[in-house]
């Protein structure tokens, strides 16, 4: 009798999963199990992040696999564990006398860490440890230039990315669709029998995430189902904050609620025939797999650096001054509107639309002079959807400092980007109800509204709404000038 414990962390579903059709067709009895890691929820409490919705999130997902596992078979079931997972999975392989672990592999440094100390351990114990690519489509070095090395540039890196790919890439892993497997499930010793940690018991509290986004594999399928309808219009709406245009899909897929293959085939089967909106979504999956390929073949910038060295001699503001500016912008308080609804979009729900994430991005380094690394850090505590590899990817795009960034000249005005993308700003009114009874023209600017149509707006500068924090004209000059540090060196990084 062999037996398999496999470990979920970002794959929380029961179907398409990589390691757990492996175990399901290798071995005789197989275990599953999540561990609540302390080392990553510890500093959210201490942030005072109780409110957590990333980990509400999972907690509801995983009370859905649970469900689903013990109405195949009573007796077994997920086993959550609240600990170190490399205490807990040496615990529970030991406990359980199984032969092998089984996981899915994760591309950050500290993950690759956290696994390799686990291998060993096993090891000492003669249980054999696996990882499986799952989460993207192609991982590490799959993808390579005619010369062997990694792509830098994302275009180049997606042609290669679609010669590559054949249909085995994106078959699914047979799981619970194999009837058999179910009886393969094994029965969880009394002994080991623990009801789930509950999210007080952990330190955290319910959240309003289902408002927002549906946990678990139903919540992802439901969303997936709504949005293979405007597929066909993601090309032309993706931009426009206020129509519902993207996926909102990002959270499932950092969770794995949702099979990244079943997208890539879903959105590959609508775009054969012909659909814009399709191709223009699979190149996002694409980007996707860009960012988590540059983060394991550069994993230094887990450390905080910039993908081009010369761009960490920039001097961004500092003191005061600046913890003042950021504080504005968090709070959607600049005096640009769109920024401000973008950043109220975020507060509110955990998700900011993604024009929106490179405007008020932009905004942060270019108009405020604010260094990258402290939106990076906000954006990774309030982000459902927040990954490392695609947020860190982001926010060296915004800065200029990323891989295949946009030039540090280029500079977001976010006055023109908003009449571009909310036009007749129903995005703004949302989320900045103050400036709602301005015409169409004003939102955009409110100070350049004059003195009568404000004061019918009721809107009162520097009270009620305020100012702009900074002139862009002049915050463009001052990028321009603090960027002159790299100015040299770029084209050769
Ligand atoms: C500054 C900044 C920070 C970001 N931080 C994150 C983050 O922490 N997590 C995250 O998933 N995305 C991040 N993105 C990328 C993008 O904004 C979100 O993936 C997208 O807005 C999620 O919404 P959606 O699912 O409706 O997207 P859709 O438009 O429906 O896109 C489909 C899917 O493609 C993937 N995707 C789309 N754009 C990107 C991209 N640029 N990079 C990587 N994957 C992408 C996501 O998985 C997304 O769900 C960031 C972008 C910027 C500019």
């Amino acid at each position: 009798m062999t037996r398999a414990l496999v470990w979920l962390r970002r794959d929380l579903r029961l179907y398409d999963h990589a390691a757990l059709s492996t175990a399901l067709s290798s071995y005789d009895e197989v275990f599953l199990t999540f561990i609540f890691d302390k080392t990553i929820l510890d500093p959210l409490l201490k942030k005072g992040l109780r409110k957590d919705r990333r980990v509400d999130f999972i907690w509801q997902s995983l009370e859905e696999i649970n469900h689903e596992l013990k109405s195949k078979s009573p007796s077994s079931g997920l086993m959550v564990r609240h600990g170190d997972p490399q205490v807990e999975i040496i615990t529970l392989a030991k406990s359980l006398g199984v032969d092998a672990v089984l996981t899915n592999r994760d591309y950050e440094p500290s993950a690759i860490a956290r696994d390799h100390a686990v291998e060993e351990a096993l090891k000492l114990l003669n249980i054999s440890f696996m990882s499986f690519k799952d989460q993207v489509i192609f991982e590490k070095r799959e993808v390579l230039t005619q010369q062997g090395n990694t792509f830098s540039v994302f275009t180049p890196f997606k042609n290669a990315w679609f010669k590559r790919l054949t249909p085995d890439d994106l078959a699914p892993y047979p799981c619970f669709n194999i009837p058999s497997h179910s009886e393969k499930l094994g029965k969880i010793p009394k002994t080991l029998r623990h009801d789930m940690p509950s999210l007080e018991s952990m330190g955290f509290d319910k959240t309003d995430i289902d408002t927002f986004v549906r946990p678990g594999m139903s919540g992802a399928s439901q969303l997936y189902e709504d949005f293979l309808g405007r597929m066909d219009q993601y090309q032309a709406t993706r931009n426009f904050p206020s129509i519902k245009g993207p996926s909102y899909l990002s959270t499932h897929s950092r969770f794995g609620t949702i099979s990244i293959r079943a997208l890539a085939r879903e959105s590959f089967r609508i775009m054969s025939s012909g659909s814009l909106g399709a191709s223009t979504w699979l190149n996002e999956l694409v980007w996707r797999d860009f960012y988590f390929m540059i983060l394991s073949n550069h994993p230094r910038l887990a450390n905080g650096v910039s993908f081009k060295p010369s761009y960490d001699q920039i001097i961004w503001e500092s003191g005061d001054h600046a913890q003042k500016l950021f504080a504005s912008w968090c709070t959607g308080q600049t005096g640009y509107p769109l920024v401000d609804a973008a950043m109220r979009q975020l507060n509110a729900t955990g998700y900011m639309h993604n024009r929106l994430r490179m405007v008020a991005a932009c905004f942060l380094v270019k108009d405020l002079g604010i260094d990258w690394r402290w939106g990076e850090s906000y954006f990774t505590d309030q982000l459902n959807d927040f990954d490392f590899a695609a947020n860190n990817g982001g926010w060296q795009w915004a800065s200029s400092s990323g891989c295949d960034a946009q030039p540090y000249f280029r500079i977001f005005n976010p006055i023109t980007q908003s009449e571009k993308f909310d036009k007749d700003g129903k995005f703004i009114r949302k989320y900045c109800p103050e400036l709602s009874l301005l015409s169409n023209k004003s939102i955009h600017a409110p100070w350049l509204a004059g003195a009568i149509e404000l004061e019918s707006a009721e809107i009162r500068l520097d009270d009620n709404y305020p100012l702009p924090i900074v002139d862009h004209a002049q915050a463009r000059l001052n990028t321009l000038q603090r960027f002159s540090v790299v100015k040299s060196s770029d084209s050769n990084e």
